[in-house]
């Protein structure tokens, strides 16, 4: 069995829930670890672009 689990970029922290960038290519767990990568521009950017979002990963 496969087991989906998904892990915080920065803290590598197993995620229920987080910030999904760029289809999946990074994930962070709070804003702690998102703004800790990125800038707050750079993320609106993101977010702007339709690349960044909150998601919950338990099925
Ligand atoms: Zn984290």
């Amino acid at each position: 069995m496969e087991e989906n689990l998904i892990y915080c970029d920065k803290c590598n922290k197993n995620m229920g829930d987080g910030y999904e960038l760029h289809d999946g290519l990074y994930y962070y767990c709070s804003d702690e670890c998102l703004f800790s990568e990125i800038d707050k521009e750079e993320y609106l950017e993101i977010d702007k672009e339709g690349f960044a979002f909150w998601t919950t990963f338990e099925e």
